[in-house]
């Protein structure tokens, strides 16, 4: 061996099956949690910190997981967040599917290769079967883009009548934000400001066409309110430059010492006047505001906050058309962002500052209330999901409906394909058909139903002459299957293909691994690479 001692390795069958067992373990933590009638997850980390949810990516993220094999499970959930909000437990809980029924296969010796090649054949084929099910959202649809933020934030542990107005907030927010650019529509979720405050009910939660700042006003003399707000954006600081070297300034008599000071307050003066003149009644300034300018601006009744986060400054540019200034004597009217109101609002006990009615502001905010940490961080989630999936589809303009319909859809049409294939990787898109089938016997089996009864009745009407057939899926409510377009449950097209080829990417890239060599963990504290290969993600919370 030319490997240091304690490199540990494992290859061939030894491999496969190791990393296949890691990946599966980590689809069996989430399955429980799929659909409206998941269960959630208690997550406790070191610090005693808890977290509860059924976000699947949250999970994953908090599990601190080490096999190689799992990680790469772990990440194709965070692709799937980054790409989609949504579907994150489905992607994870086919891949874990996939690569359970490859076993077999491995077993009956089929070569990993040909194993590969064919999932790589059916991803292909499952998208376009997906694209050709889909059906077109006009932005316009409001109550098509409400179903579909619903239809994310089912499962979560928000109250129904919380996620209905939770959704109305989302689709007006999409609305808003959307823009369009050389002919195609882009909705960026970065343009709404989430934030959060402790107190009062989920109900309460609203949407601002504005942005709210976690600040108050830095001078008590200045205005509570300012109304026909005109803002100047400032990204330096309103005091005297410090020198970069220590300068020492050596005063010999108390004339001098006045006379310095007096020069000193006349330049803080003029920053103070050269924002009076522009015409501005509010500064949102990124860095310091000196006392002096604090004051002179108070006399002024100019509203001022400072510290203001980059990524907020530039938000109040999408929301109020302010330009950003960094020298003062470029400021001039035309620079200067608009809103009807600029105010200091109590909110629970703390002072936040709302810059509201922006005419068609390109940026907006939502307040998130709520009476624990707990429940405004499951709203959080529920929001971002919402968010996401209104976005996606504004930006694509396709849905598909939910409940396990379009996979088992997709599963007849693939296995009709792999025959047509025929030779060994008809087995391998045969299985990958089979594995399509785990969403909608998941969403059954947590909602308590019978599994087989209920895939079977869903291909009788998948194979229906009925053009709704296609459209039968779990309905978890009444533990039947029915037409999930009159249920309500739609998600967008996108988070679909992307669930199935991100499956199938981490599938056949973990099954064309036949080799794992592991260098022997470092003794150094925390953040060492992960050992090898115990088969098992390591380190999960003691729930699971
Ligand atoms: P994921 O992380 O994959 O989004 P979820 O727990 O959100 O996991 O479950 C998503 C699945 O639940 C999707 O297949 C979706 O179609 C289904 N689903 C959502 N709402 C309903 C509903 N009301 N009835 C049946 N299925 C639903
Ligand atoms: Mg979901």
């Amino acid at each position: 061996m030319v490997l240091r001692e304690g490199t540990e390795t494992s290859r061939g069958k030894e491999a496969y099956y190791n990393n296949i067992a890691a990946a599966r373990a980590v689809a069996d933590a989430v399955r429980s949690t799929l659909g409206p009638k998941g269960m959630d997850k208690m997550l406790v980390d070191g610090m005693g910190d808890i977290v509860i949810t059924n976000d699947g990516v949250t999970i994953l993220k908090e599990l601190d997981i080490e096999h190689p094999a799992a990680k790469m499970v772990v990440e194709i959930a965070k692709t799937q967040d980054d790409e989609c909000g949504d579907g994150t437990t489905s992607a994870v809980v086919i891949a874990g599917e996939l690569l359970k029924k490859a076993e077999k296969l491995l077993e009956q010796k089929i070569h990993p290769t040909i194993l590969a090649n064919g999932f790589r054949m059916a991803s292909v084929k499952a998208i376009e079967i997906l694209r050709n099910i889909g059906f077109e959202v006009n932005m316009k649809d409001s109550a098509t883009l409400k179903k579909i933020a619903l239809t994310a934030m089912t499962g979560k542990s928000v109250g129904t009548l919380e996620r209905e107005t939770l959704a109305d907030i989302v689709v007006s927010a999409i609305k808003q934000i959307s823009e369009k650019t050389d002919g195609s529509l882009t909705a960026d979720v970065d343009n709404i400001k989430v934030e959060k405050k402790q107190g009062g009910s989920v109900s309460e939660t609203e949407l601002i066409l504005g942005i709210i700042l976690d600040k108050e006003r830095v001078h008590k003399g200045m205005p509570k309110s300012v109304k026909d707000a005109k803002i100047a954006l400032i990204n330096r600081a309103l005091e005297i430059k410090k020198t970069e070297v220590d300068a020492k300034i050596q005063i010999r008599d108390p004339s001098q010492l006045q006379k310095f000071l007096d020069e000193e307050e006349k330049t803080l003066k003029e920053l103070a006047d050269k924002i009076k003149a522009s015409g501005a009644n509010v500064i949102i300034c990124e860095k310091g505001i000196d006392d002096l300018v604090q004051h002179y601006l108070a006399n002024d009744g100019i509203y001022a906050v400072r510290r203001v986060k980059k990524e907020d400054m530039e938000k109040i540019v999408k929301a109020t058309g302010a330009t950003t200034i960094g020298n003062l004597d470029d400021l001039s009217a035309k620079h200067l962002g608009k809103a009807e109101v600029v105010e200091e609002r109590k909110i629970a006990d703390s002072e936040m500052t709302f810059i509201t009615g922006c005419k068609n502001p390109k940026a907006v905010s939502v307040l998130i209330r709520g009476g624990t940490e707990h429940v405004i961080a499951e709203v959080e989630r529920a929001l971002h999901d919402a968010l996401k999936v209104v976005a996606v589809v504004v930006e694509d303009g396709k849905a598909v409906v939910g409940g396990g319909a379009p996979e088992i859809e997709t599963a007849m049409k693939l296995r009709d394909y792999a025959a047509s294939v025929g030779g060994r990787e008809q087995l391998a898109i045969e299985i990958f058909a089979d594995a399509l089938e785990i969403i909608p016997w998941t969403l059954a089996e947590n909602a308590g139903m019978d599994t087989i009864d209920t895939i079977i009745a869903l291909k009788s009407q998948h194979e229906s002459k009925d053009k709704k057939g296609k459209n039968y899926g779990v309905d978890v409510n009444s533990n039947k299957v029915g037409d999930m377009q009159t249920k309500n449950v739609i998600e967008p097209l996108r988070v679909k293909t992307q669930a199935v080829a991100s499956a199938a990417e981490v599938a056949t890239m973990i099954l064309r691994i036949d080799d794992v060599i592991a260098s022997k963990k470092s003794e150094a504290p925390a953040g060492g690479p992960g050992g090898m290969p115990g088969g098992m993600p390591g380190g999960m919370p003691g729930m699971m």
